[in-house]
């Protein structure tokens, strides 16, 4: 089957995309949407798509995998048709107008079941190279005028559009751009499935680059098992649950244990209205994380050459406290669902009052290491004629089944989403299967 072409709006705070509405994009790995969505059991694996985040294009990738798990979903829809493409007027009042020409100051709210979309784009994503306007992808959509968040294109003048892109970007001696229109797309590549952080705004592409190197994070001792890429510097920090955070105190250093999301470039840490780190870090001073995960134990043939296999990264960068209501209820959002991916919609929703008790900083990256051991213990050669037993016990945290509180009515059973939490990490919670 030939590859369609899709356009899909990456701008998760639009009411009018509701399909798209309350996930986050992670664009140079996934894409998020649901049932609610036009197109959106259309989308295969091998279709070319192109990101927009309604002004302007972002990006084109191949969809290398789509994931899919039953969740629940607040739709809001107009009280007078009940159709769900609403638009939100900045200026004008009422504030909202749905398509068929309705005005309303406030939707009405439904909670439905929706089967929830996330197309893996592996390392397929390649960010547009110059300006593209909306007006400059209209001119590659089957139907320009057609609503929704994710839009069929025409696939024959999407690779030439984007093939023209290239050859621009080449003549104009600027940023390569290899857009994978063309590549063996459904070749086997390492695709991200267990990205857990998505929440309600969109971070827009992060760009896999590198970290400036600096003095704060130059690795000094065994260089050659750093990096300071993005992807695997991200890699390491998504798939913690927990990281430490470390900052100073008229010369006296203090390292938490904490909870963490991350949002593109920027952690995000909370924890009570009253936590002395938060509130000190939060007035913009500088803090470092760092994040771990021990994969074995290494025993070689002597004391020296004993080791560890790991992956870890520490990070740079200074606390803002997050005090913009909206802001601090995406940054809570998104604690959620990267603790437990679908569970926010599942609770009772947080009381202002606990919204005022909680506070919340944004650590912006400003650099940021990684450095992975993994192999065998390293034996100097005239060691390895001696008489023991030199390797490796690997090690690895997992997930065993979950016990029910009592006052959980016995026909509310483990629901869809954690069954499948649990599942996915029963043989090791940061490389779920
Ligand atoms: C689980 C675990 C156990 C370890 N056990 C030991 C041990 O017992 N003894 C020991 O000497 N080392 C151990 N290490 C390695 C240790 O983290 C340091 O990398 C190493 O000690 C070098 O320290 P340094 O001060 O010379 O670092 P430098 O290379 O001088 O550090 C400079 C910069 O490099 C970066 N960097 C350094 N180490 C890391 C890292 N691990 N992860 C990400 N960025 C890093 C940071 O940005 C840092 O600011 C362990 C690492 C892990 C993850």
């Amino acid at each position: 089957m030939e590859p369609n072409a899709w356009l899909m709006i990456a701008s998760g705070q639009s009411s009018q995309y509701q399909g798209h509405n309350g996930y986050q994009d992670e664009l140079p790995w996934l894409y998020s949407y649901d049932s609610n969505v036009n197109n959106a059991k259309k989308v295969k694996e091998g279709d070319i798509a192109i990101f927009t985040d309604g002004v302007k294009g972002l990006g084109s990738a191949v969809i290398r995998r789509i994931l899919h798990h039953e969740g629940r979903k607040t739709i809001r829809y107009c009280p007078m048709c009940r159709n769900t493409n609403l638009k939100v007027r900045t200026t004008m009042e009422p504030r909202y107008r749905c398509d068929n020409g309705h005005e309303f100051d406030t939707p009405s709210p439904e909670q439905r079941d929706v089967t929830i979309y996330q197309a893996i784009l592996g390392d397929s994503f390649a960010g547009f190279p110059m300006a593209i306007t909306r007006k400059d992808l209209r001119l590659i959509e089957k139907a320009p005028t057609s609503q929704g968040g994710i839009r069929p294109l025409l696939a024959e003048d999407t690779e030439h559009f984007l093939h023209s892109l290239k050859s621009a970007s080449r003549a104009a001696g600027g940023r390569p751009f290899s857009p994978r229109y063309d590549a063996p797309m459904f070749g086997s590549v390492a695709v991200r499935e267990d990205v857990a952080t998505y929440g309600r705004t969109s971070p827009g592409a992060t760009p896999m680059t590198d970290f400036p190197i600096t003095d704060r994070n130059k690795l000094l001792r065994l260089a050659k098992r750093g990096d300071y890429d993005r992807a695997t510097i991200y890699d390491i920090v998504d798939r913690a649950l927990i990281c430490h955070v470390a900052y100073e105190i008229d010369g006296q250093p203090y390292i938490l244990p904490t909870l963490h999301a991350r949002v593109g470039d920027t952690i995000l840490l909370h924890g009570h209205g009253t936590n002395r780190t938060l509130l000190h870090a939060g007035d913009n001073q500088p803090v470092a994380i760092c994040i771990t995960h021990v994969d074995g134990v290494v025993l070689a043939r002597s004391i020296f050459n004993h080791s560890i296999n790991y992956r870890s990264a520490v990070l740079f960068g200074n606390g803002r406290l997050i005090t913009d209501p909206e802001e601090k209820n995406d940054a809570l959002y998104r604690f959620t669902e990267k603790l437990q991916p679908g569970r926010w919609d599942d609770v009772r929703p947080m009381t202002d009052q606990e919204v005022k008790a909680t506070a919340i900083i944004a650590v912006d990256i400003e650099q940021a290491s990684a450095k992975v051991r993994e192999g065998m213990p390293k034996d100097d050669e005239e060691d390895l004629a001696f008489p023991t037993w030199a390797g490796v016990i690997p090690i690895r945290t997992v997930v065993d089944d979950p016990l029910t509180e009592e006052h959980t009515p016995a026909e509310i059973g483990l629901p869809a989403y954690l069954r499948e939490w649990v599942d996915a990490r029963r043989h090791d919670i940061s490389r779920p299967e």
